[in-house]
């Protein structure tokens, strides 16, 4: 069994960060000016994360014994039996044509796709290939035989015990690129997922858990420091993300996670996602000796009221204020996400909003624009509201629903002025230099 997995570059780029937002992938779009192209080009080049369900695909595929490699074009090895494609949201049109071309050149290969997006609109693809996983791959590539033969819309159960897979499979892939400068700056880089799933009521509008539900499931410590000594063994490894929707879902077990890289002496410097009313500050010291360089946050908006309106529970300023402040004096990157156009935000809203992020004053802010997912009870609520079936508009930086309060315009131009504002201060540029060289 031949098995080709394959990243379908995006227009005239090598490739798009397609395993952000939940796996539906996201393409940064500041806006026109020189100062928005600027910032822009410089968030573009310098993150390359790999597809982490590929990884996992690869480990289970060579596993069983299955001859399994990656591409990013339609040359296929000979004898290729089943073509697998990511597929995102951003990038949906030139994956959809590559499916088409691709089965024009080999008639006889099974065509097919993953991904949270290829599971949310089965019926965008499915004309256009022979099999949709939906739903988490790795299930059904766990009952893979020989003579797999995949066909239709198959449904893949959650993995509900995470150590059961085989640690992802990175030499296939161009693992010497992979990397998250500037926050982390050391490479040979990696990804590491030790948990999925959350289960906060921000799920609402949150690609995380539109792909891996809201009901979390934790590996076991042991098997996260096994990874890590696998990941430094095998590719030394000396930076990585953890690419967990909510590192620190549960307190303690992060703590552990921590302790234990200290006590197995690994020396790595990595990063995290969580939610800042999960950090306090033994948490912090414990991670920064464990090798934490940098976390991502969701703020969203400094508006509480706008933020209850949209289901996402609010976190005291005092205590947000106080997390950031003691990351920044201790060393540690925070990169803070901001949602523009929550569905009762106003004009004044949003400029509250910031101002607020430049108060905050992060290494890193990340202004996209609230944008309903399908998969999640958002673009449910919203589906008639919607402006567009344009998916790859769907990239967190367009508006692509009739907003009560804001109009495309006023929004992009509320978008584009959040970034160049906030990354052209001289405060900003100060800490900028203050905290990647002393
Ligand atoms: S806390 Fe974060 S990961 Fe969890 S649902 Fe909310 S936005 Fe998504």
């Amino acid at each position: 069994m031949k098995i080709a997995l394959i990243d379908v570059p995006y227009r005239n780029r090598e490739s798009i960060n397609k395993d952000v937002n939940g796996g539906y992938g996201t393409i940064t779009s500041v806006g026109n000016s020189p100062f928005a192209r600027l910032i822009e080009y410089m968030k573009k080049s310098n993150v390359k994360l790999p597809l982490i369900s590929f990884g996992y695909l690869a480990a289970i595929f060579s596993k069983k014994g299955f001859d399994v490699y990656f591409k990013t074009n339609e040359n296929l090895a000979p004898d290729t039996n089943i073509v697998i494609i990511y597929g995102s949201m951003v990038g949906s049109k030139s994956e959809i044509e590559f499916a088409k071309k691709l089965k024009k050149r080999y008639p006889d290969c099974s065509i097919g796709f993953i991904g949270p997006f290829p599971s949310s609109k089965p019926e965008l693809f499915i004309e256009h290939c022979d099999f949709i996983i939906n739903g988490e791959p790795e299930q059904v590539a766990l009952n893979a035989t020989e003579k797999w033969k995949p066909e239709g819309i198959i449904k893949s159960k959650f993995v509900e015990d995470l150590d059961s897979l085989p640690f992802p499979k990175w030499d296939i892939f161009p693992h010497s690129k992979f990397s998250y400068f500037p926050v982390i700056k050391e490479k040979p880089f990696s990804v590491i997922q030790s948990s999925r799933g959350c289960s906060f009521s921000c799920g609402y509008y949150c690609p995380y858990v539109a792909a891996q539900g809201n009901k979390l499931r934790h590996r076991s410590i042991s098997s996260v420091i096994e990874e890590i000594k696998y990941l430094k063994r095998k590719f030394n490894v000396k930076g990585f993300l953890f690419r967990d929707p909510l590192f620190s879902s549960n307190i303690k077990r992060a703590g552990d996670i921590a302790q234990a890289i200290i006590d197995n002496n690994l020396n790595v410097k990595w990063a995290c996602e969580t939610r800042l009313d999960l950090l306090n500050k033994s948490l912090i010291d414990l991670f920064y000796a464990a090798g934490l360089r940098s976390i991502n946050v969701g703020i969203e908006s400094q508006d509480e009221e706008v933020l209850r309106k949209s289901q996402r529970k609010s976190i005291k300023k005092v205590h947000q204020e106080e997390i950031i402040s003691y990351c920044d004096k201790k060393g540690i990157k925070i990169s803070a996400f901001y949602m523009l156009g929550l569905e009762s935000d106003t004009k004044k809203s949003i400029m509250k909003t910031i101002n607020y992020a430049k108060k905050l004053n992060t290494h890193v802010a990340q202004f996209t624009i609230t944008t309903p997912i399908p998969g999640t009870p958002f673009y449910e609520d919203f589906k008639d509201k919607v402006t567009t079936n344009d998916f790859e508009k769907y990239s967190n930086y367009n508006l692509v629903f009739e907003h009560s309060n804001l109009s495309e315009k006023e929004l992009m131009k509320l978008k584009e002025k959040a970034f160049v504002s906030y990354y052209f201060r001289p405060r900003y540029m100060f800490s900028f230099f203050k905290r990647m060289f002393f």
